[in-house]
């Protein structure tokens, strides 16, 4: 028989052994019990908390001949028969591969006939939020009026995606996230089963690697336990080495090094994690997550033991680790090192760049240099006092600097909604215009000083477009690199004033681009870039064509001129 991952061997098969949402279990028993079914419903919650678990319990559960306290028997012909192929009176749906009207519409046409076994015939939408606007109208005559033998489950990780049509028919479970010490307790309990031993630390660490999700915890354990002796127990250090991780200890000395300054220290630690077989990347993630934790532990003493969930005495490690450093430094070495982990993705030098990352990390200076790099020469004293003035970040552009805060993001949220509004885009896409207002804008102002804005106005007071183009793309290769390949693989076709018309292929990577530059966040940069190099507010407007006779240039290119001629056929 072909091995069953450990999360599908132990998938609950009733609600008493589904872990962490007793809240919902019970209400949904007590709904079987009293006979008041309801004919939609939607759980929502982050993945692998036991949305589809729950689901099919609950269709097993109405139509079980003998059922128990509001749990299926498990034993009737029905429970027994009911998901086997060919009976179709639980239908699991995967919504992001049938997102279509036609998918929806086949449902429809489907409800119609009576289940062939149980009571009812259930209907699980996974990945709801995928169906499309035709989809969700679809679906909604159904949900509006639905026959009696209908019951419909949606899940979903992103709920706000849903139409109110929608939500306002369902009843609405929310999946909570699972605790550490729930997953981890559902560990041990597995390892016994299955006659395996691991210590403590472990068990412990797996579950806090499943980040609140009991699929993604026991997904690691399965592969864990394939490092076991016989008669041995899986240590600590076991899964820590077959993960490629090293012992918080050593992030901790690592660090410790890092804040005294000893640059040959860090090196030589790092070198050790290396030679270990430790993998690069992994450490530099265990090195943002540990300075957050001694921030947090700084920034709200008692409190950090809950938020954390640790002990009183790791919290005491960690406060005396930060102890003599102000908080600011913490803010801009994790500001510092999330921007740094971006390059990881991208490159094959990885270790290199840890060792450049760790070196800044343990010169306060040269990293706040870092981070403003090439802003104009000021007197000292007034570029010390910017410099930390936001957490280590860059500080606001000049124009800006004058103005209170909050009436700065205010009118910059103003100005991009106006914008936005004169754009006809939908408001879901101005949404986080103030939060990205109050990002320090920094990448343009680069820019905007490497290319005058003299090359992006031309004499008669218009704009050229292809040295607006070309600016932007350099303040992505700065700023936002997950911009830059989006932005290569387009082509650009309007160039009237005060509009930027990207076009993209209708293929795959087409696609795949414009959702990059469409994400509120990207959009709001890429429009803020282009108003201050062009010194004007700019449309910008994204299409997808039929096809577009391209490849994706290589990201090399450093001239602008050669950068645009690819641009146009
Ligand atoms: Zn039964």
């Amino acid at each position: 028989m072909a091995y069953l991952a450990l999360y599908r061997r132990y998938r609950p098969q009733d609600f008493d052994s589904v872990v962490g949402q007793e809240y919902v279990t019970r209400i949904l028993k007590n709904q079987i019990l009293s006979g008041r079914v309801g004919h939609a419903y939607l759980f929502s919650g982050i993945r692998g908390t036991g949305k589809t678990s729950i689901a099919k319990i609950f269709a097993r559960a109405i139509n079980c001949e003998h059922n128990e306290d509001g749990n299926p028997c498990n034993a009737c012909d029905t429970c027994l028969n009911i998901e086997k192929p060919g009976v179709m009176d639980i239908i699991e749906i995967d919504g992001a591969s049938n997102r279509g009207v036609d998918e929806i519409r086949e449902i429809r046409e489907k409800v119609k006939y009576p289940p062939t076994m149980g009571k009812y015939k259930v209907y699980i939408i996974d990945e709801v939020h995928m169906l499309t606007k035709e989809a969700f109208n679809a679906l909604l005559k159904t949900l509006e009026e639905p026959p009696e033998h209908i019951v419909f489950i949606l899940a979903t990780t992103e709920p706000n995606k849903l139409p109110m049509t929608i939500l306002s028919r369902c009843q609405r479970f929310d999946i909570k996230p699972i605790s550490q010490e729930r997953i981890a307790g559902q560990i041990a309990h597995i390892l016994d089963d299955i006659g395996v031993s691991m210590d403590r630390e472990a068990i412990d660490f797996i579950a806090y690697r499943g980040d609140s999700s009991m699929r993604d915890a026991l997904s690691l354990l399965d592969q864990v336990i394939d490092i076991r002796e016989a008669d041995k127990t899986i240590t600590y250090e076991d899964v820590l080495a077959f993960m490629g991780m090293v012992d918080e200890d050593q992030i901790a000395g690592l660090v410790q090094d890092v804040v005294a300054g000893d640059k040959g220290g860090v090196l030589l630690k790092f070198k050790a994690m290396r030679e270990a077989g430790r993998d690069s990347g992994l450490v530099f993630g265990q090195l943002i997550d540990y300075l957050r934790k001694v921030l947090i532990v700084k920034t709200t003493g008692a409190a950090s033991q809950e938020i954390l969930g640790i002990t009183e005495s790791a919290s005491q490690a960690l406060a005396a680790v930060g102890q003599d450093v102000p908080d600011k430094r913490f803010y801009s070495m994790i500001d510092f090192l999330i921007e740094e982990k971006n390059k990881l993705r991208y490159s094959g030098l990885a270790s290199v760049i840890v060792e450049m990352a760790l070196l800044k990390l343990c010169d306060p200076d040269s990293l706040v240099k870092t981070v403003v790099q090439e802003q104009p020469e000021r007197p000292a004293g007034q570029q010390r006092r910017q410099a930390g003035s936001v957490q280590g970040m860059p500080p606001r552009p000049a124009q800006a600097a004058p103005q209170h805060a909050d009436n700065a993001v205010k009118s910059r949220a103003q100005e991009m909604q106006a914008a936005a509004r004169a754009a006809g885009r939908e408001p879901t896409a101005v949404s986080s215009a103030k939060e990205t207002a109050a990002l320090p804008a920094s990448g343009a102002d680069m820019a905007a000083q490497e290319t005058p804005s003299a090359a992006v106005r031309t004499a008669d007071g218009g704009v050229n477009t292809d040295n607006l183009y070309t600016g932007l793309v350099r303040s992505c290769q700065k700023q936002k690199q997950m911009l830059v390949r989006p932005l290569m693989c387009c082509k650009l076709a309007h160039k009237g004033d005060k509009k930027l018309a990207l076009r993209f292929s209708a293929d795959k990577d087409g696609q795949a681009a414009m959702g990059m530059l469409k994400l509120p966040v990207m959009f709001e940069f890429v429009k803020k870039t282009l108003c201050e190099l062009g010194g004007d507010q700019y449309v910008l407007d994204l299409e997808l064509v039929e096809k577009i006779m391209m490849r994706c240039p290589s990201l090399k290119r450093q001239n602008p001129s050669s950068t645009t001629t690819a641009w146009r056929s």
